[in-house]
Formats: C-alpha cells, structure tokens, sequence
C-alpha cells in the first residue's frame, strides 16, 4: 500500500519533469532566461522585484505572477512598465498553492517571449510543494526573511537544498529581532553549503545591487542552474 502511493507520487513528479523540459526547451527557443522565485508568504518577493525589474541594464524583464487569487501583486509590478501576466491557481487548477509545469505551459501563449530576455516567474508564497515542481526555470532564487526565524533551513531542507541563491531580506530589522543571523547561515551551509547568499533589504535598499547585478547575470546566461 505504501509502496503504490509512493509510486504514484513519482509518477507525478517525473509526469511534471517531463512538462518543465518543454517548457524550458521553449523559453531558450525564445532566447529567455527563467528564474523561479519562491519564499514563505511575506517574506518579500514582489518588493524585491519592485526593486530591480524596471531597472536591470540591457535587459528587458517579464514577469508571470502566480498566486492562489488576485492581482495585488500583478498591479503592483505593472506600475514599473514590465509586461506582467496574471497565473491563479484558483479557480482554473483547484487553488493549488504552488505552481507546476503544466500551468506555467498553460500561460506560455500569453507571455511576450519576443520581447523579453529573463522571465521571473513568481512562484505561490510557500516553503513546501514550490521546492518540488520544475516549471522550466533556469535558476531558482529563495527569499528567506530574518522575520521568519533562523531554524528554517533545517524546516524545509528542500527548498534551500534545491536553490541556487538565497536572498536574505529584511536584514534592517535586525537591531529590533532576536535572530541569530550566524546560526541561521550556518543552517543553510548544513542543507547547501554552494548556494550564494545575499544580505538585503527591499524596504531600505540595501544589497539591492549586488541582486540586481546576480539577475543581470542571469540574463547574460552566466548563471548555471544545479541540475534538476
Ligand atoms: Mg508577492
Ligand atoms: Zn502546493
């Protein structure tokens, strides 16, 4: 009994892998770079993105939004003249909170890729299921904020396992918290030691550069995803 759900899930998973090859076969057709961005939910995505995507030098961003409802975050980034396009989880994939290579393939038709160069795909705020699902990415970029604690590297082992860059954000609110930012790097280093990190800050801009620099880079092709 164990054994069949457990091939069941593998199934799923290599059903999906399957799919985010397409899709990442289809972006380098397009000559676009994906990131897929996760965190936890307020950890700071959209407000890092705020930061850089109306200013990446040579560069010409997308952004495919993905949340469970709404367009909060869509509008938000629509503000800064890149072309944002809207993927809900709910109602059309059961509210799923992430997203999976089939639905990032379903929006394909509604991304400008002749008119982009990097695609950041922001993924459902959620440490779990985000980790799992390929969707064609190229690189994978986490946002861990000091606000969240210093134990969870060792809490989702996988999502930090399976990044390749990890952005500390919120770091000016370290005076007012009791987080142990030693520790907590110490933490990502017994999950994955390889994985850059950045100290920063979307509120006061702190480290903005070196993170707009990183997804420049991206851009350039310089940056090699670890292999899925
Ligand atoms: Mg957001
Ligand atoms: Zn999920």
């Amino acid at each position: 009994m164990h054994r069949t759900k457990v091939r069941i899930v593998e199934d799923a998973l290599d059903a999906n892998n399957t799919i985010a090859q397409a899709n990442r076969a289809d972006f380098a057709r397009a000559g676009v770079a994906v990131v897929n961005f996760m965190s936890a939910p307020g950890a700071g995505k959209t407000s890092l993105l705020e930061r850089v995507v109306g200013d990446l030098p040579g560069v010409r961003v997308g952004v495919l939004e993905g949340d469970v409802q709404g367009s909060m975050d869509a509008d938000r980034l629509a503000g800064l003249h890149v072309p944002v396009t809207q993927l809900n989880t709910d109602p059309s994939f059961g509210g799923e909170c992430h997203l999976d290579a089939n639905m990032v393939r379903s929006a394909l038709g509604a991304l400008p890729l002749d008119e982009i160069d990097l695609l950041v795909i922001e993924n459902v705020g959620n440490l779990v299921c985000p980790a799992e699902f390929r969707v064609g990415e190229d690189v994978r970029v986490m946002v861990s904020s000091v606000t969240e604690g210093e134990d969870k590297p060792l809490k989702y082992p996988l999502m930090f396992r399976t990044c390749d860059l990890v952005l500390v954000n919120k770091i000016d609110l370290l005076p007012h918290l009791d987080f142990d930012l030693e520790k907590f790097l110490h933490h990502i280093d017994q999950v994955n030691p390889r994985a850059p990190r950045m100290l920063l800050s979307a509120r006061t801009g702190e480290g903005i550069e070196q993170w707009r620099e990183w997804l420049t880079g991206v851009a350039a092709g310089v940056r090699e995803g670890a292999p899925a």
